[in-house]
């Protein structure tokens, strides 16, 4: 027989151990190009820019170094 606990877990227990899992989303943010809501630091779903940059447009020539965006 294995080991069992003492006691039930009370509802205010169990309660108060799952109060911080809440799912929270901080970082949504209206897109400055579109307006949709998109995550911040992210690509945009819907116009795909990110930063004013056409980052989906395939054929442009222009490099996409995330790392260095001091250019
Ligand atoms: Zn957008």
């Amino acid at each position: 027989m294995p080991a069992l606990p003492t006691r039930k877990t009370s509802n205010s227990k169990k309660k108060k151990r799952n109060s911080h899992s809440k799912i929270v989303f901080k970082n949504i943010i209206a897109c400055p190009s579109c307006g949709a809501p998109k995550l911040s630091h992210h690509l945009c779903d819907s116009c795909g820019l990110y930063g004013g940059w056409d980052v989906l447009r395939k054929g442009d020539e222009s490099e996409q170094n995330d790392d260095n965006p001091s250019s």
